[in-house]
């Protein structure tokens, strides 16, 4: 018998490398009080593992930068777009593939093309974009992502579902005529990074065309959801992470995407869509109208918004995410840090997501109220004692000041810790991992902040703290 390896590498080697930036503890002192204890508001080249986003952060292959080198940049027709189109086709199935340059383009010309005032879009949990680009057209965006997904210590294979009952409630309520469309996030990003299983998917598919309504994926991290169902769902074990995607897009009638995740890209995204298969103005001519919407704001339908070799690298990018070794390195790295952090006793969601790990700040920090912003606090003492950049998920992105000096608290203080793809090896995941301890057994140090200056929008990016 072959030994069976426990030990899972990563599954590339190395070609061209960055070096990352050592600073000492006084400069981090130092820039933090001049960034105003923001983190946005760093330089890059002050942070030494930047855990910020998983978005357009990943490392490309070689494989990749060839194709680059291969990209046409024809104006109209370019061969890059036939080979982008055809790998968003092989995987989809779809018809009418509209490139544009992130997702929230993709969300814009869709949402505008099909939303109007008074209406609401269901969803597991809308991303920020997705519920802005809604919002803007005067509709409403409802996060109806089902119990599990609502308790942080519980553990549920498919947190990210949504509820069934919950959604046929909103048909009821609201009638099918003001619902242009449903929505189903996968991997669910604003609930903790978790799945939604096929079974979800597939009731979600059955109600909507019990009540004529349009279906449409946000597919952001598919090939990471694929991998959970392949891991957890039964009857999915023997399945190929391209057939489980292909049978979970074959449920919906479209897609949105940012290439800045599952495309393995640093830039570009798409509308992904067939024929829609109801009937009625809202409906007419759909895919028609996004691209005329599309060469109006973002670029002619064979670029939409980007080079030709963006086109390559997504073509390229899209197919290496479902190869198996890379998604079993890529979820087992993620929950190996969530495993080492739960041994040391740090309280985190659970169970691990694919992109990220959230600690419950509140939980690890009750001496500090949400009002002096805990999880802010403790991305600001991971920062300064290793350099390590996190981003706050909690009450400075979520509260708002109802009275002067005075919040209601929000439900969640978290910091997250989101992995970049194929970019740090598991020393630098074990270095974070041992800055956390550290910081964890100093906890009761750590003082609350408070609010000098904000934004009166999205004040998370420019506010300006000071020590509580
Ligand atoms: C990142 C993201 C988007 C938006 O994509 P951008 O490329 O950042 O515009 C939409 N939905 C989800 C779930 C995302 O994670």
């Amino acid at each position: 018998m072959p030994h069976e390896f426990k030990t899972i590498i990563e599954p590339f080697k190395i070609k061209t490398v960055e070096p990352i930036h050592f600073t000492t503890y006084e400069h981090r002192r130092a820039v933090l009080e001049e960034a105003g204890y923001n983190l946005f508001l760093l330089h890059a080249d002050d942070v030494l593992i930047d855990l910020l986003t998983d978005s357009g952060t990943g490392a490309m292959s070689s494989e990749q930068w060839a194709g680059m080198m291969r990209g046409d940049e024809s104006y109209a027709g370019a061969r890059s777009f036939y080979r982008f189109e055809e790998a968003v086709q092989e995987i989809t199935g779809y018809t009418h593939v509209i490139p544009t340059h992130q997702g929230r383009a993709a969300e814009r010309i869709l949402f505008g093309a099909l939303c109007r005032p008074g209406d609401v879009v269901p969803n597991n949990n809308h991303f920020d974009t997705t519920r802005a680009n809604i919002e803007y057209r005067g509709a409403e965006a409802r996060d109806l992502v089902a119990d599990a997904g609502r308790h942080p210590q519980l553990i549920h294979p498919f947190k990210g579902n949504i509820d069934l009952d919950a959604l046929e409630a909103t048909v009821d309520e609201v009638g099918a005529e003001n619902i242009p469309l449903v929505m189903l996030t996968i991997t669910n990003n604003a609930g903790g990074g978790q799945p939604v299983s096929m079974a979800n998917i597939r009731a979600v598919s059955e109600l909507c065309k019990r009540h004529n309504l349009l279906f449409i994926l946000d597919a952001c991290r598919f090939a990471e959801n694929a991998w959970f169902i392949k891991q957890r769902e039964q009857g999915y074990a023997d399945m190929t992470p391209r057939e489980i995607a292909h049978e979970m897009f074959g449920y919906a009638d479209g897609c949105t995407m940012s290439a800045k995740k599952d495309g393995l890209a640093n830039i570009g995204g798409f509308l992904a869509l067939n024929d829609p298969p109801y009937d009625g103005q809202r409906y007419l001519d759909l895919p028609q109208r996004c691209k005329n919407q599309l060469i109006l704001t973002e670029g002619f339908p064979t670029y939409g918004g980007l080079a030709g070799y963006d086109l390559e690298a997504i073509a390229v990018g899209l197919r290496e995410v479902l190869h198996e070794d890379y998604l079993r390195y890529r979820i087992r790295s993620t929950a190996y840090l969530g495993d080492k952090l739960t041994a040391a006793g740090v309280p985190i969601v659970q169970p691990p997501g694919g992109h990220a790990i959230y600690i419950d700040a509140r939980s690890m920090l009750p001496h500090i109220p949400p009002h002096e912003y805990p999880a802010q606090a403790l991305a600001v003492a991971l920062y300064l004692e290793a350099g390590i950049r996190a981003v706050e998920i909690g009450q400075v992105m979520f509260g708002r000041p109802v009275a002067a000096g005075f919040e209601e608290p929000g439900p969640l203080d978290l910091v997250r810790l989101t992995i970049p793809r194929r970019v740090y090896t598991q020393s630098h995941i074990d270095y974070v991992a041992e800055a956390i301890e550290h910081v964890n057994i100093a906890k009761d140090r750590i003082r609350g902040l408070r609010i000098v200056w904000q934004a009166p929008a999205l004040r998370h990016f420019s506010a300006r703290f000071e020590p509580a």
